[in-house]
């Protein structure tokens, strides 16, 4: 009988650990699949550096900006000065850092 009660008790903590893992992997893939949003030249942060979409500064554009991450050539692309945003590669803010 406590043989029973064992494998009974066994098997849900196996159903238990295995629906763990399906949640963590689903939550996983739902944070990794996650796009980040464009910033808002309305944020407050935004308005604080003085973002823009369309550069007016001669020369300096986010794309030539050392801060500016992600792949070439996307028109909007992550930024270290605005974490969890993506800027636009034609844009400029005050934190433009040339690139060496
Ligand atoms: Fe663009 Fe400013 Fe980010 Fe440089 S720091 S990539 S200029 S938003």
């Amino acid at each position: 009988m406590n043989s029973g009660r064992s494998l009974k008790r066994r098997a849900l903590l196996r159903i238990l650990g295995a629906s763990a893992a399906v949640t963590a992997a689903l939550h996983l893939r739902a944070v990794r699949g996650a796009e980040p949003g464009k910033l808002d030249v309305k944020d407050p942060a935004a308005i604080a550096q003085g973002y823009v979409e369309k550069s007016t500064v001669a020369g300096s554009t986010c794309e030539n900006c050392l801060l500016l991450q992600g792949s070439a050539g996307a028109g909007y692309r992550p930024c270290s000065l605005f974490p969890g945003k993506l800027v636009s590669s034609s844009g400029w803010c005050k934190g433009w850092t040339p690139e060496v």
